[in-house]
């Protein structure tokens, strides 16, 4: 089994994607992760520029303050994006794909590509505070063809203190049981969480401090909790950066810990084969 693609350049700087994946633009806050929304704040800088191009795709997204004022738009021009590249490259889908105004019609669409031969080279990471509805749709689903999605993309949320880990944890555990790769990103850690009793449902789990203006300190002691329950449990672990106001720092600033989760493409697929035959084989088919 081989990692999922990256670019050693990026990595070194704390980046574990290699390209944005840009399929909805604006959003709303929804959770104490969201109060220094960089998002929100580079779409509130682009939508104020003068070139017309800036102001068509991020125009009319943000209030006068400069966060998300509800206003969704699809992107339908980013849709066929990654057929279009061999190269095998891991994407992040921004922003948030499930958010309640993002029509289901065109979520099924991103599902329904992702199973598409062409996306086989890639890794499509889909990070969601809205997980709840993520699995609702996944759970909406018929058998067809959507097993195929399984081997390219990785679903996650985002966690950021217990009280968020306690909502949105069981419906990456009924993922994960589905047999979906999940990812968790404790990014920003604004308080401290226990992993244990859900390590062997994570897949990846990145970690890192709140960075930029505003940003609210990380306690060492809540990423040395992560840490260990990792490397007990061995979930590959992305330690992405201390943050801006971690104290104290020096052991933070130098951990280089940045593993990559494995492709498993190939079992996936195979294993769910093996089923569809296996049941198929039951209906004497
Ligand atoms: S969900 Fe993500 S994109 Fe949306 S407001 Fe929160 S941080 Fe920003």
């Amino acid at each position: 089994m081989t990692p999922i693609p990256s670019d050693p350049k990026r990595i070194t700087k704390g980046m574990w994607w290699m390209e944005a994946w840009s399929l909805i633009e604006g959003c709303t806050k929804v959770s104490p992760a969201c109060v220094n929304c960089w998002a929100a704040a580079m779409a509130h800088i682009r939508g104020g520029q003068a070139n017309p191009a800036m102001q068509k795709r991020y125009g009319g997204l943000t209030n006068d303050k400069g966060n998300w004022n509800g206003t969704i738009r699809c992107n339908e021009a980013e849709l066929l994006k990654p057929m279009k590249r061999r190269k095998p490259t891991t994407y992040a889908v921004w922003t948030d794909l499930y958010h309640e105004s993002v029509p289901n019609e065109f979520i099924m669409r991103v599902l329904n590509l992702c199973t598409d031969r062409r996306f086989e080279p890639h890794t499509i990471c889909i990070l969601t505070k809205r997980i709840r509805r993520a699995s609702y749709i996944i759970h909406s689903l018929d058998r067809g063809d959507w097993w195929k999605a399984k081997s390219t993309i990785i679903l996650g949320t985002t966690v950021e203190d217990q009280q968020r880990a306690d909502e949105r944890m069981p419906h990456i555990v009924e993922l994960h049981k589905l047999g979906w790769r999940t990812m968790v990103s404790y990014e920003p850690a604004l308080g401290p969480v226990d992993f244990k009793p859900w390590a062997e449902h994570i897949d990846w789990l990145i970690v890192g401090g709140e960075t930029g203006r505003g940003a609210r300190p990380m306690d060492s002691e809540w990423a040395s909790a992560a840490v260990c329950v990792c490397l007990k449990a061995k979930v590959p672990l992305f330690y992405k950066s201390t943050g801006s106001c971690t104290k104290p720092r020096p052991l933070w600033d130098n951990l280089n810990i940045r593993q990559l989760p494995e492709v498993r493409a190939g079992t996936t697929i195979t294993a769910q084969m093996s089923a569809e035959n296996s049941s198929a084989a039951a209906r004497g088919a």
